[in-house]
């Protein structure tokens, strides 16, 4: 991977504004591939039909306009691409790395009490993990990857080492529902193959599911990217930054008439840094931004430094 040309892309859900940790998440993906001559890609997570409104897409889009993150292309809509995303839930069918599994609902939940009872795992096993080519034209189903059954899965992460999963607490993931559409898990890895990302920079929120992720890079024999999951927000009081510690969407900061520069700036800083520098222009940000800079711990959101930074702007 690391001859190609840097890839990155930002994958908001449209389900609010974009918020801090979002717009971090943006910048340090757009640092880091312009600041390689690479690209950086838009996908639009909008597959929950529920949770994503028109609203929060045109928000997002404003507020990364706004911090001058431009991205290269159209966006990607991920809930277009649900055709596609079911394609390669069936090539994982025909080269045997996924299954159909007709278990109810009722049997899966009779599965876990039983194996609650006995004291094992209550992940489910499902019975037709290894029934070949199991057919039943009128039976509901859903389609599961199979997960490796011994070892460890390692992701190489940038920002946090080494992180090993026991691939015995890896269960067998549904990629395709029994209505046809395609879960997260897989929509995610096929997005970003088809996109060709090489690198993929998110909150650590999403650690767990690069292990899961990995079973599909490696049933459709894909490149895994490189992984860098970079660590929550955290208000001064150590809990998850929400709007209770005065954290504010992009465009309300915009409002309150903070430079987009200085904006940036702070963002940078927030789980990144570069020696002592505190002030720094975005050419120098472009310059220094990589993960060695990104700290493994909690970033702390400061709403004063903000306004330290904007009278140096
Ligand atoms: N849509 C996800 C989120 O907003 C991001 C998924 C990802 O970056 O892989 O949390």
């Amino acid at each position: 991977t690391s001859d190609r040309p840097v890839v990155t892309r930002f994958a908001p859900s449209p389900t609010g504004y974009l918020h801090i940790g979002g717009a971090r998440t943006a910048l340090f993906n757009w640092l880091y591939a312009r600041g390689r001559g690479g690209k950086f890609l838009l996908r639009i997570e909008d597959t929950d039909r529920e949770r994503s409104t028109p609203e929060a897409h045109a928000a997002i889009l404003r507020g990364m306009k706004w911090l001058g993150l431009d991205y290269d292309g159209e966006a990607v809509s991920q809930f277009e691409r649900a055709p596609r995303h079911a394609e390669v839930a069936h090539d994982m069918l025909s080269n045997g790395r996924a299954y159909k599994c007709f278990s109810t609902q009722d049997e899966i939940q009779a599965f876990r009490d039983q194996a609650k009872e006995d004291g094992r795992s209550t992940l489910f096993q499902s019975p037709w993990r290894d029934v070949a080519a199991a057919d039943h034209p009128d039976l509901p189903y859903v389609i599961r990857v199979k997960a490796p059954r011994d070892g460890e899965t390692v992701i190489r992460d940038q920002v946090q080492g080494d992180v090993t999963f026991k691939n015995s607490t890896l269960d067998d993931m549904i990629c395709l529902r029994s209505d046809g559409t395609p879960t997260y898990m897989l929509a995610v890895v096929v997005d970003d193959h088809d996109m060709g990302v090489t690198h993929v920079i998110r909150g650590d929120d999403h650690l767990a599911n690069a292990a899961r992720q990995t079973m599909v890079y490696e049933a459709m024999g894909w490149d895994v990217p490189v992984w860098a999951h970079i660590p929550l927000i955290h208000g001064q009081d150590g809990k998850k930054l929400s709007k209770r510690h005065g954290a504010l969407g992009a465009e309300e900061y915009k409002a309150m008439g903070y430079p987009a520069a200085a904006m940036r700036n702070y963002l940078a800083r927030l789980g990144w840094s570069h020696g002592d520098d505190e002030f720094f222009s975005d050419t120098q940000a472009l310059e220094w931004f990589d993960f060695n800079g990104i700290g493994k711990g909690a970033a702390r959101f400061d709403f004063k430094k903000l306004e330290n930074l904007s009278g140096q702007h």
